[in-house]
């Protein structure tokens, strides 16, 4: 009889955003015909830019000519893209050649699918409050945990583990916090990776958002990191290809784990992407290949600062009304400490019933979330500005 991996049961029940669906509809089913003005979605509203529409529309048409067509393509993705991203670095002063970016539909696949390189038996470090991803995926894997709180006290950046870890998880600009970890704070990191030979994994799926020219865009920006840092990256924040799809992974060739020489690990994500993944779609590599461009730059930058605009807005709202708050500066979440001693939910309730405004209660990222609700930027200006307007006007604390 076939036996089902156990390990699916111990995963936490995915009852944040049902739990927030329920909640809603039971307030818009007893109040019809009110408006639910919604801060709490991760999810872009914009279309997309001309360049970056010109470049899906190339991808599109190369496919309708013979002499143009192509089918499978390399499982890394294609040499121009990976050289743009190369390229893409260089602007940044990081050097990598293009065997070191593998290209992917996605940061998300890419953060739990790289754990698969690693042994089941490794220690893994995750942040609290997490991107849930990065818990959820070593948990199917049987892997052991240690916890980094993220606190107001520590500016919601973790001090590095205690003991002896072999993962450690970083999101920076971080999701839900909106906290950025600064260079010395990732140096700790990546010192502590390369004394305990541990493996950083780096989402910069918000690099973009940095305006603070002192903040780290990448994990490479700190000396040394190429020998432990894994970075993983996406175009859905940086140009609202969240349903286009598109990211990457780098694994350096200096990057070293236990037993293995430089150039090791790079191979085993070659050998587990041509294993297990076909590519991701060439119309969405062409895509990305425009928003890389100087003009899709350009452009991404305009999409970004309407949120960062939006963040602005509902940051300085909410704490003109005496509210302690924190992020929403160089990321598109505001994380907003619940006054008094409500719990995440009450809070919840509360902007849901005073202010028919949508959260997201921090606890369901961590326990140490609790106490806290997560604001979104990613909305169209004119819901942003009402669901602010109306926190002015209604909310009772
Ligand atoms: C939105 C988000 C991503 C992007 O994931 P994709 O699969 O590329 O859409 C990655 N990491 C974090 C923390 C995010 O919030």
């Amino acid at each position: 009889m076939a036996k089902i991996n156990q390990n699916y049961s111990k995963l936490p029940k995915t009852y944040l955003f049902s739990e927030i669906a329920k909640r809603s509809k039971a307030f818009a089913d007893k109040n019809p015909g009110v408006e639910l003005l919604k801060l709490g979605i991760g999810n872009t509203t914009l279309p997309l830019t001309a360049t970056a529409i010109e470049g899906l529309s190339r991808g599109v048409q190369k496919l309708a000519d013979v002499k143009t067509y192509s089918g499978y393509g390399d499982e890394q993705g294609s040499t121009s893209l990976r050289e743009t991203i190369v390229g893409w670095y260089e602007n940044q002063g990081i050097e990598f050649d293009a065997s070191e970016i593998f290209i992917s539909d996605g940061a998300k696949s890419d953060s739990a699918n790289i754990t698969s390189i690693f042994s089941d038996d490794c220690v893994v470090a995750i942040t609290d409050p997490v991107y849930p991803v990065y818990h959820d995926s070593n948990i199917l894997a049987g892997r052991k945990f240690v916890l980094m709180d993220c606190l107001e006290e520590n500016g919601f950046i973790p001090k590095v583990p205690e003991g002896k870890v072999d993962v450690i998880f970083l999101c920076s600009p971080n999701n839900p916090t909106g906290a950025v970890a600064t260079k010395a704070q990732l140096k700790e990191f990546v010192d502590y990776a390369l004394v305990n030979k541990a493996v950083i994994i780096f989402d910069g799926a918000y690099s973009e958002y940095i305006s603070d020219s002192e903040l780290p865009k990448s994990i490479y920006e700190i000396p040394d990191a190429k020998a432990c840092a894994i970075e993983i990256q996406s175009l859905s924040k940086m140009a609202g290809f969240t349903g286009v799809r598109l990211g990457w992974t780098v694994v350096p060739k200096d990057l070293v784990a236990e037993g293995t020489e430089n150039g090791d690990v790079n191979g085993l994500w070659n050998r587990r992407q041509t294993t297990m993944f076909n590519g991701a779609s060439n119309i969405v590599q062409e895509g990305g290949i425009a928003v890389l461009s100087e003009q899709g730059q350009k452009e991404a930058a305009e999409l970004i600062a309407y949120y960062m605009e939006n963040a602005r807005t509902i940051k300085k709202a909410v704490s003109d009304l005496g509210l302690t708050v924190f992020g929403g500066d160089n990321a598109p979440y505001i994380w907003v400490k619940c006054p008094g001693s409500l719990t995440s939910w009450e809070f919840f309730d509360k902007l849901l019933e005073d202010c028919h405004v949508i959260s997201t209660p921090g606890s369901g990222f961590g326990s140490k979330g609790e106490g806290y609700v997560r604001l979104s930027a990613f909305g169209q200006k004119e819901n942003i500005e009402k669901a602010v307007k109306s926190i002015k006007n209604h909310l009772k604390i």
